[in-house]
């Protein structure tokens, strides 16, 4: 089928709308045609080229929409389903995913067409890639079926969208990977869709201090909106110093949300002893960060996180029931809607830090 998708040609140069082809679906592929998907930092990030990605292709990893067709082999969904897409699919067979971490799959190529099989999507007989293995900023995507996950049909699809890949990381950053106790004291150094979720994901642990950290003073009364209990501007005061004071010697968890060297090094300083500091943000590829290794006395430690440690097929049920309760406030992380054509305002919404969430929406 012929749809039209927002396509990345070029590092730094805009999204350009084009027409592509999409493939009939093989025995283990789900067709859905997409009806939000959420912008998200990771899409700047392949953009401007800080996650490397191979071109051209077609952006976009936060999507919801509807199963139109599934191969002979697919059990999980089928047409007329509502679906979310997340990046975090697995093989089922590897080491990682027998031992429950799907996310960390080490052979996700196994729920790829190979290099012998015609492409996915094309363009004029030549292949575009899917960010993500989803190409989300398009009409239809054609994605192997464990990278889909069937939802409710009461739940709105900008909302659903949110949940695969801004709530599903930063929630599950709280609960899976770092297991916030409760009572405890958590530190979330950045407010944007991914923070807010942490926060978020935090509160729902039962945290008794969420202290978020920004640079905006406007993302910081959205983040206690969320269930922030204090904020700081980390332009106007020493964050390390002034959690200190808050916490009465230190955190116990501290998750890094931007990808900045410095940031987690200030996630590492604030932490109690035997605190933990969870690397959330993308820092680019190739950079290192230095500590004072005297701080490991203390038992402090520094642990990395995928996607939120997610079983998303798991999770999302939950998230969403959650949702229903008025546990997990999605609805107001959801701040603007556009067209696929303004997806570049949505990128430029992103830069100046105006926008929890933009969702581009499609005809349904
Ligand atoms: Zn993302
Ligand atoms: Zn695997």
């Amino acid at each position: 089928m012929k749809v039209k998708a927002a396509i990345h040609r070029a590092t730094n140069h805009p999204l350009s709308i084009e027409e592509v082809d999409i493939a009939s679906p093989g025995p283990e592929e789900v067709l859905v045609k997409t009806i939000a998907c959420g912008v998200c930092h990771s899409d700047l990030h392949a953009l401007n080229g800080a996650i490397p990605s191979n071109l051209p292709a077609i952006l976009g990893h936060e999507p919801a929409g509807i199963v139109i067709e599934i191969g002979d082999r697919v059990r999980n969904v089928a047409p007329g389903d509502h679906v979310i897409a997340c990046t975090s699919m697995y093989c089922g067979n590897c080491s990682q995913c027998i031992q429950g971490r799907p996310y960390l799959c080490i052979d996700r190529g196994a729920c790829l067409r190979g290099e012998d099989e015609p492409p996915r999507v094309t363009q004029n007989g030549k292949i575009i890639h899917q960010f993500a293995d989803l190409g989300g900023f398009a009409e239809a995507m054609l994605v192997h079926n464990r990278a889909v996950v069937k939802i409710d049909k009461d739940i709105p699809f900008d909302r659903a969208a949110l949940v695969g890949c801004a709530v599903t990381t930063g929630v599950g950053a709280a609960l899976n990977t770092a297991k916030v106790t409760p009572g405890s004291s958590v530190v979330v150094f950045g407010a944007g869709g991914v923070g807010i979720s942490v926060i978020q994901g935090a509160k729902i642990a039962g945290a008794r201090q969420i202290i978020a950290v920004d640079i905006l003073d406007d993302k910081l009364k959205i983040a206690e909106k969320f269930g922030a209990t204090e904020t700081i501007n980390s332009n106007k005061q020493d964050p390390v110093k002034t959690i200190k004071k808050m916490t009465s010697g230190g955190a116990e968890f501290a998750f890094e949300v931007v990808g900045m060297q410095k940031l987690l090094q200030q996630a590492f300083y604030c932490l109690a002893p035997h605190g933990t500091a969870i690397l959330v943000g993308a820092i680019p590829v190739g950079e290192s960060v230095s500590v004072n290794a005297g701080h490991f006395f203390l038992e402090k430690r520094i642990i990395g996180c995928m996607m939120g440690s997610n079983r998303f097929t798991l999770d999302t049920p939950r998230y969403l029931e959650l949702y229903r309760q008025g546990k997990l406030d999605l609805d107001s992380m959801v701040t603007r809607h556009e067209p696929l054509e303004k997806v570049s305002d949505a990128f430029d919404a992103i830069t100046s830090g105006e926008v929890t969430r933009t969702v581009l929406m499609f005809d349904q």
